[in-house]
């Protein structure tokens, strides 16, 4: 699963540029996933300065 912390985003929109699946957008101040898409590879965690995503495996 995978989670974004919305108090600690500040929508620098790193995680997006990280994202090869193209599974995160930045939509009216929050950063929103894309199900379907994220493989959980952990990229947009390793990227993302304030430490707001979360990731875990799927099962
Ligand atoms: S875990 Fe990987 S595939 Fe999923 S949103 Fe982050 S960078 Fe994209
Ligand atoms: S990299 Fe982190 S702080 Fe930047 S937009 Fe993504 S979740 Fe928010």
């Amino acid at each position: 699963m995978i989670e974004i912390d919305r108090e600690k985003c500040c929508g620098c929109n790193y995680c997006t540029l990280s994202c090869a699946q193209e599974a995160l957008t930045y939509h009216e101040y929050q950063i929103i996933v894309d199900l379907d898409k994220c493989i959980f590879c952990g990229s947009c965690v390793y990227y993302c300065p304030n430490t707001a995503i979360r990731v875990s495996r799927k099962d």
